[in-house]
């Protein structure tokens, strides 16, 4: 072991949140360490979360268009060919593209990092099993533990990556399963469900709700998402529970049964994902060492300022309360570093936008309308679909809405709701608004190019407190 040298700030774990507060450490002049255990920076969401599944999303996208939605558009194509290690390939390259990006950004930025795994020694040292083989140590001022979440496994059946599968398994499946099966029908299930079904399995997604799109999804909005994935192919199984399962042979057998208590079936398929949540990770950090705390469901307990119990332990990202988004990790990453070398920092947790990339997307930042009326607020409600949009048309996309919901008496923004086509882009207009405070007739008299999609943002916003002029 070497010397412990002490650092400004060391973090553990090279995720999202660990990495963006490393850069944003050293931006601000501190002396940082993070510490990786993977082998590659970037975390979950680089390495096998939100970008090789949008690699995967994209490219069976337009294999599925190319199949399925070029004659009417009056494009002829001949034999076309799905090459399943090439899309894997483009994947790959895009991920480690990404991840080199954020080490040079390391490098160009002056933070020191460390590839191994991290465990507290004490309350100011980390201990570091390096993955090259041998132990180093290294002391911080202030300790960020970024850790992130592993997928929740579902109990009784183990995860061996091939035939039952997590998150991680489904973005590197070897062949085109004939069948796959889904449990929970949350934003991972039906992105993964949408990448091989357009691919040609026959995918089933069985969820213990009657709604499928995971919690903050309007309902509304998922109905409507339902119905159009399920006329992509997808068989749902809602109000549904998965009793049991094993592997049998070649096939995964699940007995399911109605949620409400009905008949008993099995359902036969070749690979199973296990997509019903993430839970923090904290394994080996050694946190009891310091005295950090857990809350029931695993979480780290903070303050408003990240920090834990030791005021100097701060934690960020999915390993501690809220959404378990990228975006909201890198949030928390800038707010953190503010916090401890200005003392003030601001994260809008009101404010934090959603998005599902399926085609069409599901897209959302605020309230739904199940929220507002389980808390009793009152709302006015405007909406306009795609179908009436020149661009949409002109694309022949046309499925899908934005939907509005604003305070009745002072016309201010509280939720914004969209699928359709390029909802996850155009989902930043809103939550701009809902940052801003806007009212919906703020949007609706902001002049907006034409033709675009988000022509029916500011038509949904018109509908909200007067009318739309094309419906
Ligand atoms: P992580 O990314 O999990 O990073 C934590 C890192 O800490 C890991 O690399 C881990 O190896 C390391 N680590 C843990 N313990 C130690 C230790 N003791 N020592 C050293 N290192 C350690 N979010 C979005 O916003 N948009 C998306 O499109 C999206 N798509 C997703 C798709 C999938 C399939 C999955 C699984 C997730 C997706 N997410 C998406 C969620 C997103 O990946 C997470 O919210 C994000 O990665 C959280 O960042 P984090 O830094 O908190 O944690
Ligand atoms: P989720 O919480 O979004 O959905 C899980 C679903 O599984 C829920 O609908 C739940 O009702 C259902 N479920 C739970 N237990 C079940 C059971 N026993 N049987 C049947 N259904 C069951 O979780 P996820 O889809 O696993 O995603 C995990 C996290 O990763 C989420 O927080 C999500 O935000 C994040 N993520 C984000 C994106 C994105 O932003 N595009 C993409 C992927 C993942």
């Amino acid at each position: 072991a070497t010397e412990a040298e002490q650092k400004d700030l060391v973090i553990v774990g090279g995720g999202v949140a660990g990495y963006v507060a490393a850069i944003k450490g050293a931006q601000e002049g501190l002396k940082v360490t993070c510490i990786e255990k993977r082998g590659t920076l970037g975390g979950t969401c680089l390495n096998v979360g939100c970008i090789p599944s949008k690699s995967l999303l994209n490219n069976s996208h337009l294999y599925h268009q190319i199949l399925h939605d070029t004659k009417q558009r009056g494009i002829e194509v001949g034999d076309v060919k799905l090459n399943l290690g090439q899309l894997m390939k483009a994947k790959d390259t895009s991920v480690a593209g990404l991840t080199k990006g954020v080490e040079f950004l390391f490098k160009k930025n002056g933070v020191e990092y460390l590839k191994g795994t991290g465990a507290f020694q004490d309350e100011h040292t980390i201990k570091v099993q390096l993955n090259d083989g041998g132990e180093t140590t290294v002391a911080g001022k202030n300790i960020i533990i970024a850790t992130g979440s592993e997928a929740t496994p579902f109990p009784g059946l183990e995860i061996d990556e091939k035939r039952v599968v997590s998150s991680t398994g489904a973005i590197a499946l070897e062949k085109v399963p004939e069948t796959l099966t889904v449990i929970g029908g949350g934003i991972i299930g039906l992105e993964m469900a949408s990448v091989w079904s357009r691919l040609g399995s026959k995918v089933t997604v069985v969820e213990y709700l009657d709604a499928i799109g995971g919690p903050g999804m309007d309902a509304e909005i998922a109905k409507a998402t339902q119905k159009i994935l399920k006329k992509q192919g997808l068989i749902f199984k809602t109000q549904t529970k998965v009793i049991s399962g094993d592997v049998s042979g070649d096939k995964v057998k699940l007995n399911i049964d109605s949620a409400k208590g009905g008949k008993e079936e099995t359902i036969e398929s070749d690979v199973v994902l296990v997509a019903i949540g993430r839970r923090p990770f904290t394994g080996g950090l050694g946190l009891e060492e310091v005295g950090v705390e857990l809350d029931e469901r695993g979480r780290v307990i903070i303050d408003q300022e990240y920090r834990t119990k030791i005021p100097h332990i701060r934690c960020i990202g999915d390993v501690t309360f809220g959404p378990m988004l990228a975006h909201k990790a890198e949030e928390e990453a800038v707010a953190v570093v503010e916090y401890i070398k200005k003392g003030y920092g601001h994260v809008n947790y009101g404010c934090i936008p959603s998005v599902m990339y399926t085609f069409p997307e599901v897209a959302w930042v605020g309230q739904s309308e199940q929220d507002l009326k389980k808390a009793g607020v009152k709302y006015r409600v405007g909406s306009f679909p795609f179908s009436a949009n020149s661009r949409a048309k002109t694309n022949l996309d046309t499925e899908g809405m934005v939907k509005m919901l604003a305070d009745p008496e002072t016309d201010r923004l509280l939720g914004v709701h969209i699928i359709g086509p390029n909802a996850g882009e155009m989902i930043a207009e809103g939550t701009l608004a809902l940052e801003y405070g806007a009212s919906s007739e703020d949007i609706a008299r902001t002049c907006h190019a034409h033709p675009t999609l988000a022509e029916a943002f500011k038509e949904a916003a018109m509908a909200t407190y007067s009318k739309p002029i094309h419906m």
